[in-house]
């Protein structure tokens, strides 16, 4: 039986498969393994052993691995959720400052025909 890629849970029928290109969005979005199975008991004890900066470590070298994989990852449905809501909620950041940027373009060229406009009228005088 396989287990999630993220969390080690055994899983069922209804895991959902990945991309590794979608896990790396998901990952540089902030998706981070979540706190339970086999990967916090290790975390727990590095910390006990070597201070917080273990645990800093730790994800360092988990984001470097998930860098590195280029083959397809299988997660439960709770990381699958959890990776599905980071790599939206990216999404919907990047829609939001292209938007921002596409509104101050706007307002500056109707600022700059505004200026054109009114200097016509300081010429004529
Ligand atoms: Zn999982």
């Amino acid at each position: 039986m396989s287990v999630c890629d993220v969390c080690n849970v055994k899983l069922k029928k209804d895991s959902k498969r990945f991309s590794s290109a979608e896990v790396k969005k998901a990952v540089k979005a902030g998706f981070r393994q979540p706190s339970s199975g086999i990967s916090s008991v290790i975390d727990d004890i590095a910390v006990r052993e070597f201070g917080p900066e273990a645990k800093n470590f730790m994800e360092a070298q988990w984001i470097k691995q998930v860098m590195n994989d280029n083959s397809d990852w299988l997660l439960c449905p709770r990381c699958a959720e959890e990776l599905e809501k980071k790599a939206k909620g990216r999404t919907k950041t990047i829609i939001r400052d292209v938007m921002g940027v596409v509104l101050s373009l706007i307002a500056l060229a109707l600022f700059i025909l505004l200026i054109r406009w009114l200097s016509q009228f300081v010429s004529n005088d």
